[in-house]
């Protein structure tokens, strides 16, 4: 029987991963077999476990479930204990090996797929979030010039930069008036709500990367603002979502798939 894995969430219809990871099965030549896990809200430990019963070798996690499936995990990564989160699991006899991808995906989308070298420049993050806190450290590790956090409730965002023992300075929207910056990434739900974070006009330098974390068919109202400001690029998260997904991919099955051509085939407008 071809190996089992599936990416556990409440809700989980929408998800893009089944077809990601099928297409780098395909790719690869691997034998496995992908599938959607709805497991209700209080019950994330039990949907697992009956998952691993019936010969489940790994899961992705989405949400809400990435701080339970942390809790779940026998074996950490650094990056998941710096996340205090987890999406991916990896399942060994008794060991659980827990993992984030969330954050390299992004930064090999910003490296890799956008050509953008975070080495020396000026980051905004937006949100402090589980999407936030998952992505820091791989960006801290990309030696930024500078790293600045906002958040709608400021003493979350102070929390997260005392966590961070200093390397990131945290900010209210207002005070973000004084700075411009390289690179501003939304790692908020507002994309979500079709609401747009209170930020002042001037944050982008000249060519500036704008990045959202959220994907769909519609421009988020973060970008649209960015554009209106004179950003240089506009990204959207889908790339991020692929490269966290190959991510996972090579911690399951000890091969790197090409993150391209799904994410070109994502780009299709059928399934944009
Ligand atoms: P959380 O619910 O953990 O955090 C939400 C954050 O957004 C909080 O910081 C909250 O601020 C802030 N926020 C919500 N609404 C507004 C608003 N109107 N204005 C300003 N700030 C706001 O969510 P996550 O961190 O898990 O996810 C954030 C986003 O990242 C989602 O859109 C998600 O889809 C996306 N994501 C994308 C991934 C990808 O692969 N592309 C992977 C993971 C996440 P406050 O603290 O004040 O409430």
């Amino acid at each position: 029987m071809a190996d089992q894995y599936a990416v556990i969430g409440n809700p989980v219809a929408h998800s893009k991963s089944p077809l990601i990871h099928a297409a780098f099965a395909r790719q690869t030549g691997q034998d496995l077999v992908y599938t959607r896990l709805l497991a209700p809200k209080d019950a994330f430990v039990a949907t697992a476990n009956a998952f691993r019963e019936r010969g489940g070798r790994g899961l992705n996690v989405t949400l809400p479930f990435k701080g339970e499936a942390f809790r779940y995990a026998t074996v950490l990564s650094a990056g998941a204990r710096a996340a205090q989160a987890v999406n991916t699991l990896k399942f060994d006899g008794n060991t659980v090996f827990g993992d984030n991808t969330d954050g390299a995906g992004l930064v090999n989308d910003l490296l890799h797929n956008l050509g953008f070298a975070l080495a020396g420049q000026r980051v905004l993050l937006l949100g402090s979030g589980g999407a936030a806190r998952g992505v820091i450290e791989p960006l801290l590790q990309q030696k930024p010039a500078q790293f600045v956090l906002a958040n709608r409730t400021p003493d979350k965002a102070r929390q997260l930069a005392e966590d961070f023992r200093g390397a990131i300075e945290a900010r209210s929207y207002d005070a973000l008036a004084d700075g411009q910056f390289d690179l501003v990434i939304n790692a908020t739900s507002a994309s979500l709500a079709g609401e747009l974070p209170p930020l002042p006009p001037g944050v982008f330098a000249h060519g500036a990367l704008a990045y959202d974390m959220m994907y769909g068919r519609n421009e988020t109202p973060f970008l649209a603002f960015a554009r209106d400001q004179g950003a240089g690029q506009l990204a959207d998260g889908l790339g991020m979502l692929v490269e966290q997904a190959a991510v996972s991919f090579f911690i399951w099955r000890g091969i790197r798939p090409d993150s391209a051509p799904v994410l070109q085939l994502l780009r299709q407008p059928q399934d944009a």
